[in-house]
């Protein structure tokens, strides 16, 4: 019948109950209506390849199935001749939405047994009629496993399945094809539409109508006189990407079986046993062809499944082969650069967050995995070590060249050391802007924080599990900080991959995208990895991670319980060569590129010991009475310190530690200019502003630094001084902040909290309630909280920009990294984003991503 459509033209209306098609090349078969499967056999059909005769079920035609509706069976049969004996496999849109399990041989009965029987011999007839009794009986029956599963192949084992099929339905089991489909198709349809599978394919990123194909195929039995079995071969290593032939194939066989059955034999040659290789020459090498045209024409490396019946081959079934990130990134590389897609193709072809994998080692997801703690994965890679629970004793294992891992409740400033001694590092509390998070990912380090089932006792040196477990010191564990799990003992590992596949993938993303990546760097060792990320300069140098070092924290200590003016110019004219010699280090490195150096940001007492036996070794240190340093640290202590005396604040109090920042900046500049490199343009940034009159108060004190540098050195140096916006107030006089400042770098770790008014440090807390009940989509610390802070961003930037127009633009928290930021930051203009050097790859290509 044909009806008019809102158009007015006539469309044939289809009834999706006689709505299917046989797969051919020139038939209408789509991934969206028919699914992936379909769409994939029809292009194997394409090429040639030897498909057995497929029917694709719509996914219109299924959900009517699952409605209840009757298909008709006998007019798909048809389709496959008389007598047929075939298979149904699940083809939904995406092959990641999972689908119910594939039922083999449909169309088994009596009759067909008894003939086999004659033509193949009682066992291979009893083996497969028994197989399609059990698939039937619990895949579409849906009867008790027990009773079905384990038989081994015999007349007994069938006749016994048969029985019990028979005893549970009050029926015998259903000798016609047509309803054997017809159950088969409605079995299928209905377990799609289960909460489970519902669940399941939404969290893979399915929509709510995701819809599910059928495939209807005619079986190639695999069993027979001649050469008969099933295997699957793929063409590259799917943990490496490496071209390499693998799989397996098993005579006298079905399906996936070669893959699941030990005495399966190789496909190529190989010292271990027999191969396909050796029995069938010539087989191997028609599949060796098919693989490589699968790969020019599909555009992909794909895993193929074939069967030989008496020595003809069907290919039943492609699918891209299931691969590690590296391989991925590996394949696409290859695949562009034997012109098999674009390069642009191959960048998009490799998420982002999956590089994070390559950049250190990794837990093998194929070895075993005993976890006994959970918490956020908040610095990526995996570490093996033994625990420690103190920094000095991750210094002494360090010294002893053996790998410790730092467990500690939270870790302070204090804890630096030792986290530059550890191999890892897992603490009980903290969420992803944590001291140790943050510092776990500048460092490249596995971490892992807010792992909140754990009991540490850090007196009896015991971590106690969820589970009941102890762990000691000493005890070996490996943290894997890209799933947030901790294991007992080494776990197997997979070696990092910045390889030429890598460096050539990003050269191809940077080719293409439109907004500056720079790294967060600290120490000479940060630029370094910044640099060999290939970051575009640095956009945010923290300078108070140079002051714990031991030889400056002593020197630090000293500056901060000066009693007078004197006494503290004395402590930082001994600071400042140390100052002046890292930013030599970081000019060098950086060599050519922009750095951007803030200045001092928080609070002083963060270098002071927060332990009495610490507090007595500074009085030695100091040679100074214990009360007096103790009556000085608890001075200076402030009820909320990230809200007290700490950045600008600090600057404009003690102005004397920004001109020595200045000064040693100025003169390493100098310094790099009479080394004839190329000349150094420094950027200063200045910390926690809210009112325009900081930010003079410093240029002014800065200014002058500047030209007393120039005048004693009679050289002229250029620098850049900018804001960096971490208050709300800042972003809402962005304007006039903008009058005296080059650029404004967004610090969204400071502005998230202020915003929220919500703790860094303390969040972890109750975030993932918070989360788990929507309160927070997302950890707003992890995911910038576009609607709020970034409308700050979008404020800021708005009324910086109608100030200066050639205002440079960034971000540089932890946000700074992540593509969705990413994504905001190059819509509203931004020409930078800042983030830690280990995420620069991802950074890179994310934002290449978004230019395509
Ligand atoms: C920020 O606040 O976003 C920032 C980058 O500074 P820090 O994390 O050092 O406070
Ligand atoms: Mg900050």
């Amino acid at each position: 019948m044909l009806h008019p459509n809102p158009k007015g033209a006539a469309v044939q209306k289809i009834d999706p109950l006689t709505d299917f098609s046989e797969i051919t090349a020139t038939a209408a078969i789509s991934s969206a209506r028919h699914g992936w499967r379909a769409k994939c056999l029809q292009r194997l059909v394409r090429i040639d390849l030897p498909v057995p005769r497929t029917v694709a079920l719509p996914a219109a035609t299924v959900r009517a199935i699952a409605a209840g509706q009757p298909v008709d069976c006998a007019a798909i049969l048809r389709h496959f001749g008389p007598d047929p004996l075939i298979s149904v496999r699940p083809s939904p849109e995406n092959p990641d939405w999972g689908g119910p399990a594939t039922i083999l041989n449909i169309g088994f009965n009596a009759a067909r047994h008894d003939r086999l029987a004659q033509t193949h011999g009682q066992a291979a007839a009893d083996a497969l009629y028994l197989r399609f009794v059990q698939g039937y009986a619990l895949h579409v029956a849906r009867l008790d496993p027990d009773m079905f599963e384990g038989l081994e192949p015999s007349a007994e084992a069938l006749r016994r399945a048969l029985q019990a099929y028979a005893t549970e339905m009050e029926e015998p089991f259903p000798e016609d094809p047509a309803r054997q489909l017809s159950d088969v198709l409605r079995s299928m349809a209905r377990a799609w539409e289960g909460t489970t599978a519902r669940l399941l394919r939404q969290a893979k990123g399915a929509p709510e109508a995701a819809g599910l194909g059928l495939v209807v195929q005619e079986m190639a039995q695999g069993i027979g006189a001649g050469l008969s079995g099933s295997g699957v071969i793929q063409f590259v290593d799917p943990a490496s990407g490496v071209p390499q032939v693998t799989g397996r194939y098993l005579g006298q066989s079905q399906g996936r079986d070669a893959l699941r059955q030990p005495e399966a034999i190789y496909l190529t040659r190989d010292p271990r046993g027999a191969s396909l290789q050796d029995l069938a020459p010539e087989i191997y090498a028609d599949l060796l062809r098919f693989g490589a045209t699968c790969r020019k024409n599909l555009r992909e490396e794909m895993q193929v499944e074939f069967t030989i019946e008496d020595g003809h081959m069907s290919v039943l079934d492609a699918v891209k082969v299931v691969r590690s990130a590296r391989a991925g990134l590996r394949i696409a590389v290859a695949l562009a650069e034997d012109g098999v897609i674009s390069r642009n193709d191959a960048v998009l072809r490799v998420e982002p967050r999956a590089l994070s994998e390559l950049l250190h080692p990794q837990v093998d997801p194929r070895g075993a995995r005993d976890v006994f703690a959970k918490g956020i994965g908040a610095s990526p890679g995996a570490a093996t070590g033994k625990i420690v629970f103190t920094s000095a004793a991750a210094q002494a294992s360090a010294s002893r060249g053996e790998p410790c891992i730092l467990v500690r409740r939270e870790t302070a400033p204090e804890d630096i050391r030792g986290m530059h001694s550890a191999a890892g590092v897992l603490t009980e509390r903290g969420g992803m802007t944590s001291h140790a998070a943050v510092i776990g990912r500048g460092l490249g380090l596995p971490c892992i924080v807010g792992a909140s089932d754990l009991r540490l006792d850090a007196r009896e040196k015991t971590l106690i599990a969820a589970d009941g477990r102890c762990l000691r010191e000493g005890d070996l564990i490996t943290v894997d900080g890209t799933t947030g799990e901790a294991l007992v003992g080494a776990a197997t590992m997979l070696p990092p991959a910045l390889d030429d596949s890598f460096r050539k993938l990003l050269s191809w993303a940077d080719a293409v995208r439109d907004i500056g990546i720079r790294a967060n760097a600290d120490t000479p060792a940060d630029a370094q990895t910044a640099r060999n990320f290939e970051a575009q300069g640095i956009g945010l140098c923290r300078t108070e991670h140079m002051f714990f070092d031991e030889d400056r924290l002593v020197v630090m200590r000293e500056m901060i319980f000066a009693d007078t003016a004197q006494d503290r110019a004395a402590a930082l004219a001994r600071l400042l060569p140390m100052q002046r010699a890292d930013f030599v280090q970081l000019f060098d490195i950086m060599q050519g590129l922009p750095v951007c150096i803030r200045l001092f940001d928080p609070p002083l007492h963060e270098f002071l010991p927060h332990s009495r036996e610490g507090l007595r070794e500074l009085a030695e240190a100091l040679d100074k009475p214990l009360s007096d340093v103790t009556r000085r640290a608890e001075a200076l202590a402030e009820f909320n310190p990230m809200l007290g005396m700490r950045g600008v604040r600090l600057g404009i109090v003690l102005p004397e530690i920004y001109a020595m920042q200045a000064q040693a900046i100025f003169e390493a500049t100098v310094e790099i200019a009479h080394r004839g490199s190329a000349p150094v343009v420094p950027e200063i940034m200045i910390p926690l502003v809210s009112a325009k009159r900081e930010v003079e108060l410093v240029k002014s004190n800065i200014d002058a630094v500047a030209a007393s540098v120039r005048a004693k050195s009679g050289v002229t140096f250029d620098f850049r001084l900018g804001v960096m916006v971490e208050t709300p107030r800042a972003a809402l006089r962005a304007g006039e902040i903008a009058q005296h400042a080059a650029f404004l770098s967004f610090g969204t770790n400071d502005l998230t909290q202020m915003t929220y008014g919500l703790s860094r440090d303390d969040a972890g807390r109750f975030m993932n309630t918070y989360v788990q009940q929507g309160v927070f989509a997302e950890d707003p610390f992890h995911s910038l909280d576009v609607d709020g802070v970034g409308e700050l961003l979008l404020i800021g930037a708005e009324r910086g920009r109608a100030t200066r127009a050639d205002l440079t633009l960034s971000i540089c928290g932890e946000h700074g990294g992540n593509p969705e930021s990413i994504d905001f930051c190059r819509r509203a203009g931004f020409d930078y984003v800042s983030c830690s050097p280990y995420r620069v790859p991802q950074a890179r290509l994310a934002a290449a991503h978004l230019a395509l």
